[in-house]
Formats: structure tokens, C-alpha cells, sequence
């Protein structure tokens, strides 16, 4: 018999939150379809979608008055149908910097110049709660139609923001939000638009209750935090120049936006000595061996990626990393035969 782990594929579905969102072709349907083709050849269900629910209310009020906003809707409402068809998930991701973005019709593009609402936190408790029912109940519409059983019980915060967890916690009880995948355990970044700290996170899945980074055994709420991979300098340089390689030779990431830009006030010493999330962007014929060991080394491994953000390369890289462990491991990827049952 194998040896079974355990893979998660977890992935933020979304446009660029800059100045430039890009296009929905590029940074949300192309890749994703790709990602849907791959993970069908190599028997990956289960897959989680974390849909930016706050783009998506901002592009159904501006369907009622562009065309182009409207087909943008309707794509995405069917590829996000056509995932739950495929046995995979979604659940919401709320960026509430959305709330004073602006649509340009000629270019059909988004603008989020100001950072005033990058996090959760900078709303008013009743703008928390309307924007996170709003979320549940568009999800809800897209779903009901494809599956008559569905439960949104899971959540991921827009840009890791999951703190002070006592802004969320009304609403995952309110909704029945019983798992939480923002953590990225031993990092901290304390930025002119993010913030969190999770220095003191379980790097393994645990119950919490009103401090997310605290395990409490008894606790309401599961994180299923992310994995983080120690990356040592050799490979980083070595990563660097293949880098410098494939953007030279046109191999960048699909998506057509720019992101946030933000000066950074504090990061915690696992980011400065090279520690970074598990992710398909960040997956390189340089960093394939580093994937496998930790692969080799933990039951659990948690990917956190970006359609908007692959390339040929890291597709490519992905479909190497997918064929090892699929011949030498019983691959599980559902999340919920990590948690405990009711
Ligand atoms: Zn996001």
C-alpha cells in the first residue's frame, strides 16, 4: 500500500487589486480552465476557490448598466458552476477595498488606487456584516441552481486579514463558517495595507474559538493553515536567475493587471530568511526537489495560489509535481478528511 497524504489546492479567485485589474479572461478564466483540464487528467477533486465576493457585487451592480460587466457576470457565474459540476469548492474571499473601486467601460478595467479599505477591519460593524451577508447570499444564488445540498461553511480572508478574528466571528456564527484557511503559520507582515500576525500559529490543523493563532480544543472553529517551506539562499539564487531567464523569454504570469502597492512597516524574521508560502506561482524547476521533500517529509501539504499569477512554467512545473505524487502517494485532497466531524 501507498502512503497517503494529504494536498490541498487552494486558490484566491480574483483580479488585480491595483490600479489595473486586468481582464476576467486572463487572470480568472483562462488559467482556471487550465487548472480544471489538469487536475481532471490527474484525478484532483476537491480543489478550493476562494471567489472575491466583493468584485463580484461591484461587477453585478455595473452588469445593469455595461454590456461588458454583464458577459464578465455571466462567464464567471458559469465557470464557478461548472467547478461544483466538477466536484471541486468555492467559498467566499472578501478584499472590501472593492467598495470604492472604479470601473472604466472603454477598457472594461477596474481601479483600486486607495488602500483606505484594503482590510475587513476598516469597516463599521454593520458595513462587516452587510458585505459578508451580500457574499454568502450571491454564492448561494450561483450555487443553488447546480447543487441543491451545498453548505458555505468555509472562509479565507483577502490578503491573509483575518485579524483581530473578533471582527469575523459574528459572522461565522451567523452563517455556520466553521473552517478558516488564512493562516500562513510563523509569518507576520505589518504593511500600509495588510496586517497580520501569525508568529505564534500551530503549523497543523486545530480548533480555535475567539484568537485565531490560540488552539483551543474545544474551540467552534477549524484553521486549516497553509504550508510554508523553508527555501535556503543557494536556491533562491539560482531561482532568481531562472526567473530572470523565463521573464526574458516572454514565460510570465497570464494575469493583465497590477497589484496593491504597499510600503511595508515590519515583517517577521521567517519571511527575511526565506520561509514562503507553498504555492503553484512560486513552483520552479528549481524549487520542484525543496516541493517533493516537504512533500516527503508531512502528511499535510497546503497550496495558496492565484490563477492570475501562473505561468506556462509553473503549469508545467505543477504537472511534474502531480505526476510523482500521484505515483508514489494515495493522494487525498479533500480538506474535510483533515477535520473533525459533528
Ligand atoms: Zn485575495
Amino acid at each position: 500500500m501507498k502512503p497517503s497524504k494529504n494536498l490541498l489546492f487552494t486558490f484566491d479567485y480574483e483580479l488585480f487589486l491595483g490600479r489595473k485589474s486586468g481582464s476576467v479572461e486572463k487572470c480568472m478564466l483562462a488559467p482556471t480552465r487550465q487548472l480544471i483540464g489538469l487536475f481532471e487528467r490527474y484525478g484532483i477533486t476537491a480543489a478550493l476557490f476562494f471567489v472575491d465576493t466583493t468584485y463580484l457585487l461591484k461587477l453585478k451592480e455595473a452588469a445593469k448598466e455595461h454590456p461588458a460587466a454583464k458577459v464578465d457576470f455571466e462567464f464567471i457565474q458559469q465557470q464557478l458552476q461548472e467547478l461544483i459540476r466538477k466536484g471541486h469548492l468555492i467559498y467566499p474571499h472578501i478584499h472590501p477595498h472593492w467598495q470604492d473601486a472604479t470601473y472604466d467601460a472603454f477598457t472594461n478595467n477596474w481601479s483600486l488606487p486607495s488602500l483606505t479599505y484594503y482590510r475587513f477591519h476598516a469597516l463599521q460593524t454593520k458595513e462587516r456584516e452587510a458585505v459578508f451577508d451580500a457574499s454568502i447570499s450571491l454564492l448561494n444564488d450561483i450555487i443553488s441552481p447546480v447543487s441543491a445540498y451545498y453548505k458555505i461553511d468555509g472562509y479565507r480572508a483577502g490578503g491573509w486579514c483575518i485579524q483581530p478574528f473578533s471582527d469575523f466571528y459574528p459572522c461565522f456564527k451567523k452563517h455556520g463558517i466553521v473552517y478558516d484557511f488564512s493562516v500562513l503559520p510563523g509569518m507576520k507582515n505589518l504593511s500600509t495595507a495588510q496586517y497580520y500576525d501569525f508568529q505564534v500559529a500551530p503549523s497543523k490543523v486545530y480548533q480555535f474559538e475567539t484568537d485565531i493563532c490560540q488552539e483551543v480544543e474545544a474551540g467552534s472553529f477549524t484553521e486549516v493553515p497553509i504550508s510554508v517551506v523553508p527555501v535556503s539562499s543557494a536556491i533562491e539564487f539560482a531561482n532568481k536567475l531562472l526567473l530572470k531567464f523565463l521573464w526574458k523569454t516572454g514565460n510570465r504570469s497570464v494575469g493583465d493587471g497590477s497589484g496593491v502597492v504597499a510600503q511595508v512597516e515590519e515583517k517577521s524574521e521567517s519571511i527575511k530568511n526565506r520561509n514562503e508560502m507553498v504555492s503553484i506561482e512560486l513552483l520552479t524547476r528549481v524549487k520542484l526537489k525543496v516541493y517533493q521533500n516537504f512533500l516527503r517529509q508531512n502528511t499535510l501539504m497546503h497550496f495558496i495560489s492565484h490563477p492570475k499569477m501562473l505561468s506556462a512554467h509553473n503549469f508545467a512545473c505543477l504537472e511534474l509535481f502531480l505526476k510523482h505524487a500521484t505515483k508514489d502517494y494515495e493522494v487525498r485532497t479533500n480538506f474535510r478528511e483533515l477535520v473533525k466531524h459533528d
